[in-house]
């Protein structure tokens, strides 16, 4: 993946949020403030910005995610703005200087983003977080021996089942742990973004192989 096809990833996410912004946000009003959807829709908005503004020439691939982080960062006030900001930056360290991504570089990065965002939120699987979306894929992407590229699409089908999962989970952590008991029933949608961002890297990542194949 160049540095073109690294940024068009992130400006393909924000249509997807736009998409999903009325749902995004129904899911956090019967969980927490209801902001979910606004925040995502902000944020992504944000980093197409930046991606036509000050990256418009950027071609290190490194340098890019973590403008992409910055850029999440200042336009999020909520909780998910730290936690997915953690994860872009931790990503860009694994690819420092480099111009062009392997499908090594892509696993690299993606362990390292969902480490950075583990480190941030500090919480695990089945406290009905978008750590359930993503420890899975951590495991998956560390753990198989599959090839890159196949590694990226079972990641992404147990993505799908370990967010599904969160609906029934008791959540433990921030504003949605303050329900207890009431807070099953519904998807994470903190969960639910998480799926759709990589949902949206692992078609784009397989767009690009077929097309060079
Ligand atoms: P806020 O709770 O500040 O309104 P959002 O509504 O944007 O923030 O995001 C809520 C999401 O944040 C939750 O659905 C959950 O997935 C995620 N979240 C909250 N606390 C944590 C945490 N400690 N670790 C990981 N994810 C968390
Ligand atoms: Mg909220």
């Amino acid at each position: 993946m160049n540095a073109t096809e690294w940024k068009q990833y992130f400006e393909s996410v924000s249509p997807l949020m736009e998409e999903n912004k009325n749902y995004l946000s129904e899911l956090d009003r019967r969980l927490g403030d209801g902001d979910h959807g606004v925040t995502m829709s902000i944020g992504w908005q944000a980093v197409q910005e930046e991606i036509k503004s000050s990256l418009s020439e950027e071609k290190d691939c490194g340098k890019i995610a973590m403008k992409v982080g910055r850029s999440f960062l200042s336009a999020v006030g909520s909780s998910v703005g730290p936690l997915y900001a953690s994860g872009f930056i931790n990503g860009a360290k694994a690819i420092k200087n480099k111009t062009e991504l392997n499908e090594e570089d892509l696993i690299d990065f993606w362990v390292n983003f969902i480490k950075g965002v583990h480190e941030r939120g500090q919480a695990n699987i089945g406290d009905k977080t978008m750590l359930d979306t993503l420890l899975p894929v951590l495991s998956i992407l560390e753990g198989s021996t599959e090839p890159p590229l196949v590694r990226f699409k079972l990641a992404l089908t147990t993505a799908e089942k370990a967010m599904i999962s969160t609906k029934d989970m008791v959540s433990q952590k921030g504003r949605s742990s303050r329900l207890g008991e009431r807070s099953k029933g519904v998807q994470d949608p903190g969960a639910t973004s998480a799926y759709l961002i990589f949902l949206k890297f692992v078609e784009h990542s397989q767009g690009i192989a077929k097309l060079h194949h």
